[in-house]
């Protein structure tokens, strides 16, 4: 990867340990190829600049679903509050400021194309085959189980489905994003893929092709 955009992933907000960044990086080169990425919860930009890195190489598309309000856990007074992502003037959280100024930084505003609202909304009218679907919105377990039920049907033939925070011990974190995730794998429609930390890696079957 390019050392500018090492160096903004290093300056960017964010929840994406370094390793499970490289493999995002690594499945959306791959997956860019069989048609747009999308991801579910941008923040303050951090995996759009490995996702969006990659879709930039092989001049593919990255949209990016987020309200940019803040996630439940991302609220005054709770485990990941960051004061410095009030917005002044409504004192609510707004990370969209802060997400579109990684994208200028790195250059990626013609590659990424933020979608701003709740990922239900979207996918109403969403018709787009995708490379590969990334959920790490609300680790709540309905919203969670939504993004999946809602986004995962567009991913193409040998497309990749990729969860964050897949913790399978809850002394380690909330299993909402696990419990999904082996919903996904029951389905029999992925095939998983060795995980990288709590990056978990599901890829599309090869469509049955009836002659
Ligand atoms: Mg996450």
């Amino acid at each position: 990867m390019m050392n500018d955009i090492d160096r903004l992933i290093e300056a960017t907000r964010g929840f994406m340990d370094p390793e499970e960044g490289q493999r995002l990086h690594t499945i959306a080169q791959e997956a860019s190829l069989l048609g747009p990425c999308l991801e579910i919860g941008s923040y303050c930009g951090k995996s759009a600049l490995y996702i969006g890195s990659a879709c930039r190489k092989t001049r593919s598309i990255l949209f990016s679903i987020d309200h940019h309000r803040g996630s439940e856990e991302q609220q005054p007074g709770e485990l990941y509050f960051d004061p410095g992502l009030i917005d002044p003037v409504t004192l609510e959280i707004d990370t969209l400021r802060h997400f579109r100024a990684t994208l200028q930084a790195a250059g990626l505003e013609e590659t990424v194309v933020p979608i701003v609202c709740r990922s239900e909304v979207a996918a109403k009218a969403w018709k787009t085959g995708l490379g590969m679907v990334f959920i790490d919105g609300s680790h709540a377990y309905e919203s969670a189980l939504l993004d999946y039920r809602l986004w995962s049907p567009h991913i193409l033939s040998r497309g990749f489905l990729v969860f964050h925070d897949i913790f399978k011990d809850p002394a380690e974190g909330g299993l909402a994003p696990y419990r999904v995730y082996c919903e996904a794998l029951e389905s029999r429609l992925f095939d998983e893929l060795p995980m990288t930390k709590t990056l978990g890696v599901l890829r599309r079957k090869a469509a049955i092709k009836h002659t």
